[in-house]
């Protein structure tokens, strides 16, 4: 696989979405994506980084690379040496990746606070990104995006082609994004975050909507309520019927979705077109996700974000002479 262009996929086949979460929707594959992008490309290196077994790591470099999210190169023979490099399907995951720490930092307690700071160097302060229009520029949330399924779309093709029940290998560690892998690393939790996103509120909606066993939905939402996404209200007249309502936090997850979504479509093309159309109601424009600083309001760019240093602890600087 080059850094070329987009991935053609098959007529009739798994969609944009489904080929996205597929390779995303599993915490190891986040976790060296990370890594990746801060500079490592070898396979010592990304094993001291990260509490990784050998096998996993082999197997989800192999994967990266067959996926085109990383260049498998030869730089020693004798031994063989192989260094993994991002490509450039890898380095336009960057927006996706900053919304996956801003909302983590915002909204998962002290775990997510202790995540480092970002400063925006056009302007000099620390920020947190926006999600935008690029059309018109206007910040946008998740109610302001009307969305339909374009020719390739529909639940069925939009779920990754093999199952992603959760591998052995994942259970036992400890992701550096816990709650966003709850959301993302698994196929009917992305789906029915989707859902919810636009307007399914009843058992019965995301029932049939996504075609997945009544015991695996309720499963899910369960989860969604206990992670604070979601939350069930009783119906007035219908008592003993709730509904599931996003939460601000669960309204809050609308960027990574909405970047994911950006990125799984400029990268995977089916023949029909594109797998969701998406149009920002207030300009009419298509709703194309970009990222401003929230401080400047200046979109922003690959190369002017740094990442500020956490002070161990910050009491020990203040109010001491
Ligand atoms: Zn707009
Ligand atoms: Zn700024």
């Amino acid at each position: 696989m080059t850094d070329g262009g987009p991935t053609l996929l098959e007529p009739g086949g798994t969609n944009a979405v489904g080929r996205m979460l597929g390779i995303l929707g599993d915490e190891w594959s986040l976790l060296l994506l990370g890594h990746s992008s801060r500079g490592l490309t070898r396979y010592g290196e990304f094993r001291r980084a990260m509490p990784i077994s050998n096998s996993v790591l082999t197997h989800r470099l192999t994967q990266l690379a067959e996926h085109g999210l990383l260049d498998r190169r030869i730089y020693r023979t004798n031994p063989l040496r192989a260094e993994y490099l991002p490509t450039a399907r890898s380095r336009t995951l960057w927006p996706m990746m900053l919304a996956i720490w801003e909302w983590e930092r915002r909204w998962t307690g002290p775990a997510g606070e202790a995540l480092p700071r970002r400063r925006h160097d056009t302007c000099g302060a620390e920020f947190a990104p926006l999600l935008t229009c690029r059309a018109c520029g206007a910040p946008v949330e998740a109610r302001d995006i009307r969305a339909a399924w374009g020719p390739s779309g529909g639940w069925e093709r939009s779920v990754p082609a093999s199952s992603t029940r959760r591998r052995p290998d994942s259970v036992t560690v400890s992701p550096q994004y816990p709650q966003t892998l709850e959301i993302f690393g698994n196929r009917w939790s992305s789906a029915l975050i989707g859902a919810a996103f636009r307007g399914m509120v009843r058992f019965s909606e995301f029932e049939s909507a996504l075609g997945a066993p009544p015991t695996l939905i309720a499963e899910r939402l369960r989860a969604f309520c206990a992670l604070g996404v979601l939350e069930s209200r009783q119906h007035a007249r219908h008592p003993g019927r709730p509904e599931y309502h996003l939460t601000d936090k669960g309204r809050a997850f609308f960027p990574i979705t909405a970047l994911s979504l950006h990125w799984a479509q400029k990268w995977f093309v089916s023949p029909e077109g594109p797998a969701l159309v998406q149009t920002h109601a207030a300009c009419g424009q298509d709703f194309l996700a970009h990222l401003a600083c929230d401080q400047c309001r200046q979109p922003l760019r690959t190369g002017t974000i740094t990442i500020v240093p956490v002070i161990e602890d910050r009491t020990t600087h203040e109010g001491t002479a």
